[in-house]
């Protein structure tokens, strides 16, 4: 039983706790299955002076007519567990068969056996539990049905739901359609895909029934020759083991075995949940897996283009104790999802307030005067701050302007990405690892140089592995604020093909900013230019560059050596 527990643990995966409730359950059970080995004494033999103390061969003393506790605990194991098993098998058995039947059959029969199971559900269980046990009269059968008959329902509830979903999946629609029997359907169809639901049931319905059976005994509705640990407890209440010392040894050890198995159970029951909910509740793949999104197609699958990022009239002072310095004056822009929008303006214009805004990281000095960011349709300015941080990474990331500074020279840029990953995904370091491989991988980085210090890389690299971090949680909008600063025009090109190859993997938003406008050009398919806090331009890049209408852009592209007509192949451009 214990190998077989063990056995099942590694084929399941359960985690720490369930692995734990399955060791907790299995050493149980091997001192039951082993009872007569490890039992010193006849548990029903006289074999010591009454109410002796706990001795070296009485290890948990005697009761009052001198028979041996350690034996009758020893051996209660065997009844407690067996009848905790096998109402709990009948339960989940007749709580499956009920939910399976009233949600595939639906109509009046599921009319039908849901009423009863809320008449089941809402009986007291104590009054119930007597009447009937006074029927069919103590004995352990009567445990058995009597656990089974008040714990089904719960099961047959939680299967029926299931089974109403399931019912209607592509290939159960399909087996229906090719005239398969109703039992077939069922058997091989429906009841596979609740199994995962079944199991939980079953522990949950042991649990229930070990507590039961602990209770129901103790009330002498079981079969009071047969040992279980409720029946010890029943006879040491009845026996006046409270009267003296012997409830020390009397009631605490058969009520901490109670305990104990329950816990083991619950365990198991937690370690399962852990281990099917991925298999339950579909989640989206992460974006290392999902297959790549051509250009500018992610905004084409959705009905319409959603603003992911909305600026709205925004204002911004910062009150210096020079002076106040008005950075932004009524900036208004949006990003749409899978969009890439370019920011443009000379240093000092403000485009660096507006992208920290955006990322809802504007602090003092920094005041907003006017206006609000919405990010996914929520105003950023009316989040609390941890609402606002759950937000930051998975929903707006920002590749900061100076890549050298956003990491921690003393650690592992390795150890950089995990925290990034861990700050929003309940992954073990070790998962963490493997998914910052993955994503240093994705920007072009040697996972083998995870270990590496941040100043062991150039430039370029390190505004790679910053883009990697901000890529953890994959966010629907990544602001990237002057990606190029700093960095020679070779590798410059280099990173601005490795952004926009993301983009188009992923189909993300983005919004780049530079006040490098060729460089925004190739990337951008809306351009938008800013002087002193205000928009003074906003257009296709082709437009912007071609018919600069606004004095300021004419100035910042007459300022640009030898602009080429924008084109989307400036990512190919660079071998
Ligand atoms: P850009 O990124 O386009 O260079 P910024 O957004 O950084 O522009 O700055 C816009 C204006 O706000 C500038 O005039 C700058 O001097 C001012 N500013 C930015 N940050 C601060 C600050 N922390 N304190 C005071 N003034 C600031
Ligand atoms: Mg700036």
């Amino acid at each position: 039983m214990k190998a077989g527990a063990r056995g099942a643990h590694r084929r399941l995966h359960l985690g720490r706790t369930g692995a734990t409730g399955v060791a907790v359950l299995g050493v149980l059970a091997a001192i039951a299955a082993a009872a007569p080995v490890l039992a010193p004494f006849d548990p029903g033999a006289r074999v010591g002076a009454p109410f002796s103390p706990p001795s070296t061969t009485h290890l948990l003393g005697t009761n009052d007519v001198g028979q041996d506790l350690l034996s009758e605990l020893v051996f209660g194991a065997r009844a407690s567990l067996a009848v905790g098993l096998a109402a709990a098998a009948a339960s989940t058995a007749i709580g499956t068969a009920i939910g399976l039947t009233a949600g595939y059959a639906r109509g009046w029969v599921d009319t039908v056996l849901m009423r009863i199971v809320d008449v089941v559900l809402s009986l007291p269980f104590l009054p119930l539990a007597i009447v009937i046990g006074v029927v069919l009269g103590p004995g352990l059968a009567t445990l058995v049905l009597l656990i089974a008959a008040v714990t089904w329902a719960g099961t047959a509830r939680s299967l029926r739901s299931q089974v109403l979903a399931v019912r209607e999946l592509d290939h159960v629609s399909a087996a229906r359609a090719m005239g398969a029997t109703t039992s077939h359907v069922l058997w091989r169809h429906v009841l596979v895909d609740v199994t995962p639901l079944v199991v939980p049931q079953f522990v949950l319905a042991a649990k229930v029934a070990i507590l039961l059976e602990a209770s129901l005994s103790f009330l002498g509705l079981g079969d009071r020759t047969t040992r279980s640990w409720g029946t010890t407890l029943s006879f040491a209440f009845e026996r006046s083991a409270f009267l003296t010392d012997a409830w020390l040894w009397w009631v605490v050890p058969p009520g901490a075995c109670i305990a104990l198995a329950v816990l083991g159970f619950s365990l198991v029951g937690y370690g399962i949940e852990e281990m099917s909910r991925p298999r339950l509740r579909r989640r989206p793949a992460p974006v290392w897996q999902r297959q790549s999104v051509p250009a500018g197609s992610a905004a084409a699958g959705e009905s319409a283009p959603v603003p992911v990022l909305e600026i709205v009239d925004l204002g911004v002072r910062y009150d210096t104790p020079s002076g106040a310095v008005l950075a932004l004056d009524g900036v208004s822009l949006t990003v749409a999802a899978g969009e890439v929008v370019g920011l443009i303006g000379e240093s000092g214009s403000g485009k660096s307030t507006v992208v920290t805004a955006a990322a809802g990281l504007l602090r003092a000095p920094a005041v907003v005067t006017h206006g609000g960011v919405f990010l996914d349709g929520e105003e950023l300015g009316a989040l609390s701050p941890d609402e606002l941080r759950r937000r930051r990474g998975t929903r707006v990331a920002l590749v900061p302007q100076e890549a050298m500074a956003a990491l921690n020279p003393v650690l592992s840029v390795g150890d950089q990405v995990v925290e990034a990953i861990r700050a929003h995904q309940p992954l073990s370091r070790a998962q963490g690892r493997a998914r910052a491989a993955q994503l240093l991988a994705m920007v072009g980085i040697d996972p083998a140089r995870a270990g590496d210090h941040p100043h062991q890389f150039s430039g370029g690299m390190r505004q790679r592995i910053v883009i990697a971090m901000a890529l953890a949680n994959e966010p629907a909008v990544l602001i990237a604020d002057e990606p190029t600063t700093g960095l020679d025009l070779v590798t410059a090109a280099d990173v601005l093909r490795l952004l926009a190859s993301l983009q188009a993997r992923l189909g993300m938003a983005m919004l780049v900013v530079s006040h490098d406008l060729p460089a925004v050009l190739g990337l951008a398919t809306r351009v938008i230019v800013l002087e002193d806090g205000r928009v003074v331009e906003e257009g296709t890049g082709e437009r912007v560059s071609s018919l600069p209408s606004h004095p300021h852009t004419k100035a910042l592209i007459d300022a640009i050596p030898r602009l080429r007509p924008p084109s989307p192949a400036v990512p190919e451009r660079v071998p």
